[in-house]
């Protein structure tokens, strides 16, 4: 697979073309940024982490029954995937009280749901990806009702499999935002990344923070804690 022109720059990852048209190679950066990229830095390694983490549990979720756009790992940091019109929703699982939850309701964090909650921000860099509901989406065209309730669908499953899969690896998942897109064929699949980055991990013996809330926050030991996350996914 010969990788051809870079398509886009983001913040965490780099998309090249392909000679297949049906194909992108995504690359993964150590750039991170937080609160709307008002804080950048860099973490040594959190590529090859997200690469890697990300395609197992795109392997585990297809294996679920969840289509996803992976493909095949090229090498630590490139994989490649089918290339979708990414649907431009962020959408958010919660178990328990984190983030952005507990800022806007005023709640603590940590406190764990009687049913997980799922939510919708509009990917938009310019609005500063604001919440949104089902039919302000449908109202946008940013998809139709069938693909929102199938993209519900797969997200809620996503968190069954994920959680389930942590708990073994003594790790709450506390929250996480998944991203879908269309193939050429029209199919929805999970896309992006699921990662440290994406996700809140918290250690289930001691809630230590095992994701990118170390880098947010300041709190230390960011490349640890992506280098014990993943070690602990990849079982060694
Ligand atoms: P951002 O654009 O938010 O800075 P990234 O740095 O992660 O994010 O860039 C990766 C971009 O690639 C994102 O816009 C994401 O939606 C997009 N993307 C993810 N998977 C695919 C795919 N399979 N096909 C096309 N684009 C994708
Ligand atoms: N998240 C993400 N990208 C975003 C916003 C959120 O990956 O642009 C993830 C975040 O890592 C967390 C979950 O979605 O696991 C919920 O984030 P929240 O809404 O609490 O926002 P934050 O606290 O990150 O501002």
């Amino acid at each position: 697979m010969e990788k051809k022109e870079q398509l886009y720059e983001g913040k965490a990852k780099k998309v090249f073309a392909t000679d297949d048209e049906n194909l992108v190679i995504v690359s993964y950066k150590d750039d991170a940024t937080a609160f709307d990229g008002l804080k950048k830095g860099t973490i040594a390694g959190k590529g090859v982490v997200n690469n890697r983490m990300t395609n197992r549990m795109m392997q585990l979720l297809e294996k679920e029954g969840v289509p996803t756009h992976f493909v095949k790992e090229l090498s630590e940091r490139e994989t490649l995937v089918k290339k979708v019109k990414i649907v431009p929703l962020e959408v958010i699982i919660r178990n328990v009280s984190a983030g952005s939850f507990s800022k806007r309701y005023g709640v603590e964090e940590g406190i764990p749901f009687d049913e997980p909650t799922i939510e919708f921000s509009y990917k938009n860099d310019d609005l500063h990806d604001p919440l949104i509901n089902d039919y302000h989406a449908i109202a946008l065209h940013l998809a139709t009702r069938e693909e929102i309730e199938l993209i519900k669908q797969y997200a809620f499953k996503v968190n069954e499999v994920l959680k389930a899969y942590f708990l073994t690896l003594g790790v709450k998942l506390i929250d996480f935002k998944l991203e879908f897109g269309k193939t050429a064929e029209g199919t929805i699949v999970l896309a992006d990344e699921i990662s440290p980055d994406t996700c809140r991990f918290w250690d289930a013996k001691t809630n230590e923070k095992l994701d990118k809330d170390r880098f947010r926050r300041d709190l230390g030991g960011v490349e640890d804690a992506y280098r014990e996350i993943f070690k602990r996914v990849s079982g060694k």
